[in-house]
């Protein structure tokens, strides 16, 4: 079958690769209908996630038609149309049990923190993703979901990670009714964060980014109030300022490790990797949030050590919270809100690109280009 391969940091090229199969009884083996390029997925291309290997397919926002299944799966069936979520899960341990499926226990061999992830390095397990004409999806009974039949795949491909990890994002941030919400990153997790934002009762929602043409998008979508950091001096004197001195109630990460904004944290976190990325927004949320405030952290970091202000943390009285989406766990509620048109996920999709050009759509969406906001792979289209 044809899958997207790594090659090594910028290198990724369409390539031959064995017919994934059945390896446990609990497996299901699922021929791709559309996968998408995630912004995480260019923190792999870039090279900054350990233990990235040659040879790896990446992937994990995808969904597609039940081909096979092992003999001990129930609740799905060949032909059903499935999305499926991007944490793999055993839906058995005991983090699992608390719906902390991005968190399970026996999925990732490799690490005691993050559970499996497809296509997300080995030190998120060693799966092979979606990026491909078929993918295995192991514990078939636990993440992947039928798609309801009133509900365009264009959709539900976006509920297997950006969705559930915006909505996160500001269920994590415990939002109050009227609060001031200021997201860093006007991504798809971004911009899904602060629609989500208003479904939780903000009175305000700020968006900072460096791309105008993701502000755009942001602005009329969520909507929100929309600024490029390019363009004001200091970003925590700035909400000092539209704030009363006070700071914003809450402040959503949603850039991680791959952001830009300060030479000294590019340097050190980006360039020459002293510390796990370059923790930019974090140190604006930090600093801009209120005095007992909430900081949400969904942005993506490696696994080793980022230099934080943990001094203010500490000072200011605030909380942190973060985490993987637990997609699984939010899947009910947000199919609801699709189907009440709270949310409108396929609005974000700007590109659809059939497989083989998965090298240049790699190009495309790392450089920002053609107003690239979601592409989706099309594997059989
Ligand atoms: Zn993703
Ligand atoms: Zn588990």
């Amino acid at each position: 079958m044809l899958a997207m391969d790594y090659r090594g940091p910028y290198r990724v090229r369409l390539s031959q690769k064995p017919m994934p199969r059945i390896e446990h009884p609990q497996d299901a083996v699922v021929r791709v209908t559309r996968s998408c390029i995630c912004g995480s997925d260019l923190h792999l291309y870039h090279g900054m996630v350990p233990d990235t290997r040659v040879g790896m397919t990446f992937g994990h926002e995808f969904c597609g038609i039940v081909e096979q299944v092992g003999s001990a799966v129930e609740t799905v069936k060949p032909g059903d149309h499935v999305l499926v979520p991007f944490n793999i899960a055993c839906g058995r341990c005991h983090f699992c049990q608390q719906g902390l499926f991005g968190n399970c226990h026996e999925s990732n061999a490799q690490a005691t923190a993050v559970g499996g992830i497809f296509g997300y390095s080995h030190t998120a397990g060693g799966y092979d993703g979606g990026q491909a004409e078929y993918v295995r999806v192991p514990y078939a009974d636990v993440g992947p979901m039928v798609i309801p039949d009133w509900m365009d795949p264009d959709d539900a491909v976006l509920l297997t990670d950006v969705v559930p990890t915006g909505y996160q994002a500001a269920e994590m941030a415990g939002i109050q009714p009227g609060d001031t919400v200021v997201v860093f990153g006007a991504g798809p997790v971004g911009i899904m964060a602060a629609r989500c934002a208003w479904l939780f009762g903000a009175g305000r929602v700020i968006v900072f980014d460096m791309h105008d043409y993701r502000l755009d998008f942001v602005r009329r979508y969520a909507p929100a109030e929309v600024y490029n950091f390019k363009e004001v001096d200091d970003v925590v004197v700035f909400m000092k300022k539209t704030t009363d001195g006070l700071g914003a109630d809450v402040c959503i990460d949603a850039v991680g490790g791959d952001a830009k904004g300060n030479f000294l944290q590019w340097l050190t976190g980006s360039k020459l990797k002293l510390q796990a990325g370059s923790a930019i927004p974090l140190h604006w949320a930090i600093n801009s949030v209120k005095k007992g405030g909430v900081v949400s952290v969904v942005g993506v970091y490696g696994p080793t050590g980022n230099m934080v202000p943990i001094g203010n943390v500490v000072n200011k009285g605030i909380t942190i919270r973060a985490n993987q989406a637990s997609v699984k766990r939010l899947l009910p509620r947000l199919i609801d809100h699709v189907r009440k048109g709270h949310i409108d996920p396929k609005a974000m999709i700007t590109h659809r690109l059939p497989l083989d050009a998965v090298a240049d759509a790699y190009r495309m969406f790392a450089d920002k280009l053609d107003g690239c906001i979601k592409p989706v792979l099309v594997p059989h289209g």
